[in-house]
């Protein structure tokens, strides 16, 4: 009899995220505004587009193991040594060698109750035990209550997304100073800046390079590369050297490092992308305004739109979906009454605009 081992027979069978490309299948459209993964839609920068394209013809080579030039065009970014940076396949796989690294089955691991779910994916996935704090009712994660377990569970990892998702709070640098300081020196801090680059890097923690501090980074959202997969993280060379053990060498597609390099070096790009993205922000706050519904301060490229209740919003996604608008909702309490909208470019917005006010007049959403 062919079975998976015991530790593996014994997961739930999760599904983090169901793909776009299944609900165009189950609704037979063959397309959608996609609003709902934050992914850019301002696309890649057209310097990386042309560097990705002229290194295609290359493609029956693997990709550099080490990634030299990368790692040392991000060091220079982030004024390091290439020895404090791994780069991987995103964050969603440099956290799992986090867990992989760093909790042993049985231990715990802290998080926020309905954040970015690949942290507690991996938790699982590797044996862990998940602890959680809920957020608080406005909708912020609460660093309070996540010291208050740290100190009496001493997570191996407490993992928080700053700007959060799906919330889509930013917490200010002094704030996140004494956060950290207060976190018991035997936990690390797994410190997700998805969305960094939407924020001045002088709001964010300074660049603190200790054992208990590991902090992720991507090419998935301001960069627009989320289907090349690369992201990487940024600690001490002592730990940098302990993801070398476990990651797979080969793992990086390489002309994702050869997009990503040249995504960096084009800073009037990224401008565009994160001014366009304050421009998308705006225009929900406009729209919730004009609907009379709450939204969230946000400082990602998504905004959670207030919807009463958890079952309205909802029905409200799905209704938005048969209209060929694919946003998402956050799955915890507060945030559960939200739907969260990626920014979309002027033509997607009112595409999205539309249909909401559309759904929201329906007779039958009325009845709610
Ligand atoms: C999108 C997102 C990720 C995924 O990053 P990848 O580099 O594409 O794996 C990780 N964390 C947060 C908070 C995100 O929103």
């Amino acid at each position: 009899m062919i079975r998976p081992t015991p530790a593996v027979e014994g997961l739930p069978a999760t599904t983090p995220f169901i793909g776009p490309e299944q609900l165009m299948r189950e609704s037979g459209r063959r397309e959608l505004v996609r609003l709902g993964a934050n992914e850019s839609a301002f696309g890649p920068s057209p310097k990386a587009i042309e560097a990705m394209t002229a290194e295609l013809p290359r493609l029956s080579w693997y990709g550099d193991p080490e990634s030299l030039d990368l790692r040392d065009a991000l060091a220079a970014k982030h004024g390091c040594a290439p020895s404090q940076i791994v780069v991987g396949a995103g964050i969603d796989d440099l956290m799992g060698l986090a867990v992989r690294a760093f909790v042993a089955p049985g231990e715990p691991a802290l998080m926020t109750r309905g954040t970015y779910p690949t942290f507690l994916y991996h938790v699982v996935g590797y044996g862990g035990i998940p602890v959680d704090a809920p957020y608080r009712s406005d909708g912020k994660p609460d660093l309070e209550e996540l010291v208050a377990i740290a100190r009496q569970d001493l997570p191996r990892i407490v993992y928080f997304a700053n700007p959060d998702n799906p919330s889509g709070h930013f917490t200010g640098r002094d704030e996140m100073q004494r956060f950290y300081d207060a976190l018991p020196h035997d936990s690390l801090l797994l410190l997700d800046e998805a969305y960094a680059d939407f924020v001045d890097e002088a709001e964010l923690l300074p660049p603190l390079f200790e054992d208990r501090l590991i902090r992720l980074r991507t090419f998935s959202k301001a960069y627009g590369m989320a289907g090349a997969r690369i992201g990487y993280a940024l600690s001490t060379e002592s730990n940098i050297r302990t993801f070398g053990k476990i990651r797979l060498h080969y793992g990086i597609n390489r002309n994702a490092q050869i997009g990503a390099l040249a995504a960096l070096e084009d800073d009037a790009f990224t401008e565009y992308v994160v001014s366009e993205t304050a421009r998308a922000r705006a225009a929900y706050y406009e729209l919730a305004v004009e609907l009379g519904v709450p939204r969230i301060e946000s400082r990602a490229n998504f905004v959670c739109l207030g919807m009463e209740n958890a079952q309205r919003a909802t029905r409200i996604m799905n209704e938005l979906l048969l209209r060929g608008v694919w946003v998402r909702k956050p799955g915890a309490p507060p945030l559960d009454s939200y739907i969260r909208v990626s920014a979309g470019t002027e033509p997607m917005r009112r595409a999205f605009a539309e249909a909401l006010h559309a759904v929201i007049a329906s007779p039958r959403m009325s009845l709610s």
